[in-house]
């Protein structure tokens, strides 16, 4: 045999193992995706937001995932409906011992302190929706439009956006790549929805007339206060202040300046937000309405001629963000007006922590 035909036996050979293997992988691959089935869990599953939640994971395809609800321990043992199938509730600390391979958190920040580092330590990936977490320069704080990028492989706890800031940044976003906010006027109008169970149920208690647990302060029907979470020293209420820190997190630019009032209104299918944007660029008015079609999950809805304009009553049960009133601040250069309505239950929470956990899947679970 010359040394050239043993060449190209050799040659052949190589090639055939070489194209064997990658078959494998390929086939390997492929019957991983088409068999992988994660297993999450859902703390806080009987709540306002986990029931939203529940229907959100359902609606994005993870009804046949293994699903392993848990709550408080009033909750253990009960029976709850997901994707057409009766589950039975288990403590938080049983779901942690079935270590799923995500943990959706919306049970308040005390649980989330406690259970999600617990957790981690078994290689469970929490999104949590308290704030928990917002504010730890470790913790990526994710709106998956806008930041989705800065999930690592490594983050075992991702902290989702306070419900009123979700909905602003998805709007602002783009306006800010483009001109580069300077400061931001916020005044906020939040749903009773954004307190929890106990908050809608005062509110329809007391259009029953009938007496209830107050989830608030005062009387909420026929009434709004200018009160959302509680007075910090500094005379903000730390939903005011949810509204700085995030948004500078979100949008990676701590020299925005942000003022913010939020106030609690008699309503259950959203938050509305008046924003005023003051930019360091100069904007055409055209291009602003460009920049916020062309946004995903934003949609503009502004038609005063006919008065079309968003509000909670049409926002409710969508995924999508809201925006209107979009017009020129004539009383200095540079400044927007905007009206932004979302629903707080949905892309406010259930939505992007879903959206998270896509993320999650594809880029590192599958
Ligand atoms: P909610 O209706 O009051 O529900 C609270 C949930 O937490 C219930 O499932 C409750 O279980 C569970 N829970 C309470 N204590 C617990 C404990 N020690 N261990 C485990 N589970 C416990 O409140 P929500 O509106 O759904 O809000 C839940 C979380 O989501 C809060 O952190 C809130 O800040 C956040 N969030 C809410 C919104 C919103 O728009 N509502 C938006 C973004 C984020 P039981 O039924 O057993 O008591």
């Amino acid at each position: 045999m010359t040394p050239k035909i043993l060449f190209f036996i050799i040659f052949k050979f190589y090639i055939l193992f070489s194209a064997k293997i990658l078959l494998l992988q390929n086939q390997n691959q492929f019957f991983r995706k088409k068999t992988f089935k994660m297993k999450i869990a859902l703390v806080g599953a009987t709540g306002l937001v986990g029931g939203v939640m529940r229907k959100v994971l359902e609606e994005r395809g993870f009804g046949n995932e293994k699903f392993i609800p848990a709550a408080s321990v009033r909750s253990v043992g009960r029976q709850i409906e997901f994707a057409g199938k009766t589950y039975t509730m288990v403590s938080v600390e049983d779901a942690i011992e079935a270590a799923p391979d995500i943990a959706i958190f919306s049970a308040g920040s005390g649980p989330s302190l406690q259970y999600a580092p617990q957790f981690a330590a078994k290689g469970t990936v929490v999104i949590d929706n308290s704030s928990a977490w917002r504010s730890d320069p470790n913790i990526p704080l994710v709106v998956p439009e806008i930041n989705g990028d800065v999930i690592k492989a490594t983050d075992k706890i991702i902290a989702n956006p306070n419900c009123s800031t979700i909905q602003m940044v998805m709007a602002l976003c783009p306006l800010h790549k483009q001109y580069k906010i300077k400061r931001l006027v916020i005044s906020t109008y939040q749903s009773v929805t954004g307190t929890g169970m106990k908050a809608v149920n005062q509110l329809m208690k007391e259009r029953a007339g009938e007496s209830c647990d107050k989830a608030y302060p005062y009387q909420i029907d026929m009434n709004l206060f200018p009160h959302g979470g509680t007075f910090e020293d500094n005379g903000y209420t730390t939903e005011e202040i949810k509204l700085v820190n995030e948004t500078r997190k979100i949008l990676r630019d701590n020299d925005i300046q942000v003022t913010a009032t939020v106030a609690r209104v008699p309503v259950t299918g959203g938050h509305a937000e008046a924003v005023n944007v003051e930019f360091y660029n100069e904007f055409e008015l055209d291009e602003v309405f460009e920049l916020l079609r062309n946004m995903p999950g934003v949609v503009v809805q502004d038609d005063p001629a006919h008065n079309i304009y968003p509000m909670p009553l049409w926002a409710k049960d969508k995924d999508e963000v809201f925006v209107g009133r979009i017009r020129r601040d004539f009383s200095q250069p540079r400044t927007l007006n905007l009206w932004v309505v979302g629903d707080n239950l949905r892309k406010g929470a259930a939505t992007n922590a879903v959206q998270i956990a896509e993320l999650i899947r594809d880029k590192y679970l599958k």
